[in-house]
């Protein structure tokens, strides 16, 4: 592949707090959108930004 894939990073601040992965290939989305796992480390961890958004339904807990 070629490396002109800037299109492909996410957000720095999106990226795996583990090893930084930025790379939307290897940053793959489980249980419904609200996590990521790092397909580099298997870190899993919520994206800051998509916290952000639902980070307001403290009254919403299951
Ligand atoms: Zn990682």
């Amino acid at each position: 592949m070629t490396c002109h894939c800037d299109d492909n990073l996410v957000e720095p601040q999106d990226a795996c707090p583990r090893c930084g992965q930025r790379h939307v290939d290897n940053l793959i989305w489980i249980d419904d959108g609200q996590r990521v796992r790092c397909a580099t480390c298997l870190f899993v961890y919520t994206p800051p930004a998509l916290r952000r958004e639902g980070g307001d339904d403290h009254d919403q807990q299951p």
